[in-house]
């Protein structure tokens, strides 16, 4: 899980979302993180659904409603991608 890349891209569905993806969702409120399977979030939101419409629709087992659903992958950040700012460091032409 330490080893998961949220990648910053704007997706705003399901639909749009590269089928290598993987799912992780993050309780804003209590910290926890587990991922998610895009059967499941398919299966219960429709596979046009919206991020945002589905992070509100999620309880965490703390009771909060403050889920953060992200997309990206396992492995290591692009050399350009800079984690503390969570922004792609472009070189200068
Ligand atoms: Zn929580």
């Amino acid at each position: 899980m330490s080893n998961f890349v949220h990648t910053d891209y704007d997706f705003r569905s399901l639909n749009v979302i590269p089928p290598h993806a993987v799912f992780m969702v993050r309780c804003t409120a209590c910290g926890v993180v587990c991922e998610v399977s895009r059967r499941y979030l398919e299966e219960k939101a429709g596979a046009h659904a919206e991020l945002k419409a589905i992070e509100a629709r999620l309880i965490c087992a703390c009771g909060q409603k403050a889920a953060k659903l992200m997309a990206g992958y396992y492995g290591v950040p692009h050399p350009i991608f800079d984690e503390k700012t969570r922004k792609w460091v472009h070189p200068p032409e």
